[in-house]
């Protein structure tokens, strides 16, 4: 018996690899629109302010020897009131179960386990398309995925109607993955009223909805804003689950603060929920990282520098926001033939461009700009530098 030799490589991770080759690439101009990571204007990463402040704060303290349960609650407890507002009775009344999570991807596993251990058999449902990672979570968590229509090619918009009639089609009490904001890779949101809809007729088939919020602050530039969707849900009767992640909105990738909550319908129900979701984790990996988890704590409870996150977080939606205008004119200014609306119409981290995979394998060798194949443009690596050479690489190829 000769061990491993059953073993082939695993296949490579779109969003990874073009990474990697964005690297192994020598030109001065290329351009990485791969990661949905925020750069600043000179395509640097960013600290933020608050966190610098927060980590000064918490220099030399004593908290390497054990995981303070008062840490991770003090996490949650600020991270709920991000999703649910400052105010909300569902805090008062602690009708949610939350646990800190591996950013938002350990919270969205966590849930995929639960999900399979409490409702064994049921599927989810996930926008078409969604973010790659959701399939390999759900997958590996057992789950089987269906899909269920979205984003419409032709608008470059949300297919409502479609999306509408496999709400209704799906079985009752069906479980459904949503993006409540800044959907990951298309940009293309549901408006309020739409919202409101989806949300009445989730009411109606008993259907959950699972948000998976990675990108809170960058849809619109207001926290409360982009948590709407959610809002409208729970207003609504809903019962929601809800994944949080601080690596995009307060920079803090590298150090994995998540955050798992599920709406129960009182607080014994969220006792058990909770007490289930800390099992789950401890087989897994028992506790998570504390320093993170201190520093996102640090910022939510206190008021001023949690007031600087707010306008930091305005200030990295802002700055795509204007990227996209500024792509949008320059392609338009180039006299391209084709409809660039869709470019500012569409929020958040991603553009959903419409090139094709030959149009994107052009762009890469032709000008050394990196994008994954379906053609998601990561808006935060367009700075005022280079947006003239992206627009005109990009009216090259869609010639
Ligand atoms: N959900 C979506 C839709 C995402 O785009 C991402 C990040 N790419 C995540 C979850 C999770 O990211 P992280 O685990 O780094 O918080």
């Amino acid at each position: 018996l000769k061990w491993w030799d059953h073993v082939a490589p695993a296949p490579k991770d779109p969003i990874t690899s073009v990474t990697e080759a964005f690297l192994a690439d020598a030109s001065p101009t290329k351009i990485n629109l791969g990661v949905g990571a925020y750069r600043d204007d000179e395509g640097k990463p960013v600290v933020l302010q608050c966190v610098r402040e927060a980590e000064a704060k918490i220099a030399g303290c004593d908290f390497l020897e054990s995981v303070s349960s008062a840490v991770s609650s003090k996490l949650v407890e600020e991270s709920v009131k991000l999703v649910y507002g400052m105010n909300s009775d569902i805090i008062k009344e602690g009708r949610f179960a939350g646990v800190q999570a591996l950013s938002g991807t350990g919270a969205c596993r966590l849930f995929a386990e639960f999900q399979r251990r409490f409702y064994p058999g049921s599927q989810i449902y996930m926008t078409g398309p969604t973010w790659s990672n959701h399939h390999n979570i759900w997958r590996d968590a057992l789950v089987p995925e269906r899909t269920f229509h979205y984003y419409h090619p032709d608008s470059k918009g949300l297919n409502f109607s479609a999306l509408m009639d496999d709400v209704k089609n799906a079985p009752d009490g069906s479980f459904f993955l949503l993006h409540p904001c800044a959907h990951n890779p298309t940009g293309v949101d549901p408006t309020e009223e739409q919202w409101r809809e989806i949300s009445y007729l989730f009411k109606v088939k008993n259907h959950f909805p699972f948000f998976d919020m990675a990108y809170q602050g960058f849809a619109s530039g207001d926290l409360d804003r982009d948590a709407q969707s959610i809002r409208i849900f729970v207003e609504d009767g809903n019962l929601i689950g809800c994944a949080q992640s601080f690596a995009k909105n307060m920079g803090l990738y590298g150090h994995r603060v998540g955050c798992l909550n599920v709406l129960c319908n009182d607080a014994k129900q969220a006792v058990a929920i909770k007490s289930q979701l800390q099992q789950i984790a401890r087989a897994m990996y028992s506790s998570p990282p504390v320093h993170g988890i201190l520093l996102v704590s640090g910022i939510l409870s206190d008021p001023n520098m949690k007031a600087l996150w707010v306008e930091e977080v305005k200030v990295m939606a802002n700055r795509i926001q204007s990227l996209r205008t500024t792509l949008r004119k320059s392609l338009e200014q180039l006299s391209s033939s084709l409809n660039w609306e869709h470019i500012t119409n569409q929020v958040g981290m991603f553009c959903f461009s419409g090139l094709t995979p030959e149009q994107v394998d052009r762009l890469q060798r032709g000008f050394h700009i990196y994008m994954t194949l379906d053609g998601r443009m990561s808006m935060a690596g367009v700075t005022t530098g280079n947006v003239s050479y992206l627009a005109n690489a990009i009216h090259e190829v869609t010639k």
